[in-house]
């Protein structure tokens, strides 16, 4: 069956906004216009997370930093999710022979990541959205068709297959990496660019269970990475003392997902790479067997909007590598900005708006997308490497020194008000200033940091 909705007949202005994903961003963004008195309607394809038990989608929890934060505080509901995370002000390495190296993450312990749970998060969002009387979240309604000129999507009910088609004043796409808008954009517009760069590595989730009585097994305030050269392992940690591990690695090859074929092997190789999370990885087997192995892929798009009728926020606009601990921090900043050209050229003026959102955001998406493969790369190859932690040191040493210099992870984590794109340039810049500086020295106390600060000065131009 198809209609349109009597509401929307009945008058165009009160047509509502119409969100397709009550996922992170599209649920934070129901929340930004539900507070300007937009009706607001957010259709989602699975059920409701807060009365069904399913899993949450693609990881367990995820590093929230200031750039999400900042959004969250807007809306007012910053203190509440950072209650139910537990901080990270650095990264614990675990060394092939068990030896640990705690490496902050910016100057001091007052600068630090969250992790939190992605279906807390997801749910709280959507129970503060509702909280509104003018939001209404559909779920079980999964959007199969987009007609943008005419402003109406259609949507199948999972349960029932019945489709309906409703109206809006305007569409909003929140659906995620797999895009139902995007996907129409890409039909409907002439010209439209569209790709996605997969990267040879694929995820795979286990678990370290808490230990009795809620204790953690490994140190509780930091995020854990086992770096192995063309793999690594990490960990963060869960407020129930439990945390979520992923392994990162090749998908094919003599190491990878593919040749680790049978249980003999799974145990021989995490008992030579990574002996001292062993103990405590106590259903591998079972959790290597079940879970699966998920794709990393940087989505890049282009526009993101079609003049007034639609517009795309989140991992729509730039699904990417997590290894920055950024998508839904950036798709969280995609809804801060929408809100602010919104607001700045008037509700209902959607072109205006829309076309300075995407003016504002389309180069720090590609920025972000490009840093995370990145710091792929560093995460997995340099971390362990002399010369880079010689370099960490260097760079801990000038944070902590000169409240002006920005290392290019707090750049790019601690420091909201640099966008992206600006935070890679200068970033990669001091980055290759600093390991020129550390690649043939023992010991960094011979440097003279004043001359080095006034080197990196001169990098910002
Ligand atoms: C392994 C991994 C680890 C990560 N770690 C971090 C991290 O530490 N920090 C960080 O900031 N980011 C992290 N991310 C990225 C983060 O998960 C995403 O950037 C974020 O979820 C994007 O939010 P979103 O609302 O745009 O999309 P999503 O969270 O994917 O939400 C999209 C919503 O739309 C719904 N939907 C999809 N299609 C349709 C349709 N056709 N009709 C109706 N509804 C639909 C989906 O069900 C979903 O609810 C990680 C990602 C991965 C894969």
């Amino acid at each position: 069956m198809t209609h349109i909705s009597n509401k929307a007949i009945i008058t165009m202005e009160k047509a509502p906004v119409i969100i397709v994903g009550a996922g992170l961003a599209g649920s934070l963004m129901a929340i930004y216009l539900a507070q300007k008195g937009l009706t607001v309607e957010l259709y989602e394809s699975r059920p409701d997370m807060r009365k069904t038990d399913i899993s949450a989608g693609r990881s367990i929890n995820l590093a929230l930093s200031d750039r999400g934060i900042l959004p969250l505080q807007e809306v007012g509901i910053a203190e509440k999710v950072l209650a139910e995370g537990v901080k990270m002000p650095g990264r614990m390495l675990h060394a092939k022979d068990g030896a640990l190296q705690f490496a902050p993450y910016g100057k001091d312990e007052s600068q630090y990541i969250n992790s939190i749970s992605r279906g807390g998060l997801n749910q709280l969002l959507m129970t503060e959205a509702e909280a509104y009387d003018n939001v209404s979240i559909f779920f079980n309604q999964r959007c199969i068709a987009v007609d943008l000129e005419q402003t109406t999507i259609t949507v199948e009910d999972y349960n029932t297959k019945e489709q309906k088609t409703v109206k809006g004043c305007t569409i909003i796409g929140g659906d995620g990496a797999n895009s139902a808008v995007r996907n129409a954009m890409e039909q409907q517009i002439d010209g439209y660019e569209a790709s996605v760069d997969w990267l040879e590595h694929g995820y795979k989730e286990l678990t370290i269970p808490p230990m009795q009585g809620n204790g953690f097994a490994l140190e509780k305030n930091a995020l854990h990475i086992w770096p192995r050269g063309s793999y690594m392992l990490i960990a963060l940690p869960n407020a129930d003392g439990s945390f979520t591990c992923t392994l990162f690695f090749p998908n094919k090859g003599t190491v990878s997902f593919e040749s680790l074929d049978t249980p003999e092997k799974v145990q021989a190789f995490f008992e030579e790479e990574f002996k001292d999370a062993i103990p405590h990885l106590v259903n591998l087997q079972e959790e290597f067997t079940n879970n699966p192995v998920g794709k990393l892929g940087t989505l890049k798009c282009y526009p993101w909007i079609q003049n007034d009728k639609a517009v795309l926020i989140g991992d729509a606009a730039h699904a990417i590598v997590p290894f920055y601990g950024q998508g839904m921090n950036a798709s969280f900043e995609d809804c801060r900005f929408l809100n602010q050209c919104i607001e700045k050229h008037g509700v209902g003026n959607w072109a205006a708006a829309y076309k300075e959102y995407e003016t504002l955001r389309k180069n720090n998406g590609d920025a972000i997308g490009d840093l995370a493969v990145e710091n792929f790369y560093e995460m997995r190859d340099h971390v362990a490497d002399p010369t880079f932690r010689k370099k960490r040191t260097l760079e801990h040493k000038l944070e902590n020194t000169y409240d002006d210099y920005h290392s290019k992870y707090s750049l790019v984590t601690f420091q909201p008000q640099i966008p992206y794109a600006v935070a890679r340039e200068l970033g990669n810049r001091q980055d290759a200033l600093l390991m020129d500086l550390c690649k043939d020295i023992d010991d960094v106390q011979t440097l003279n940091l004043n001359e080095v600060y006034q080197q990196l000065k001169m990098l910002k131009g």
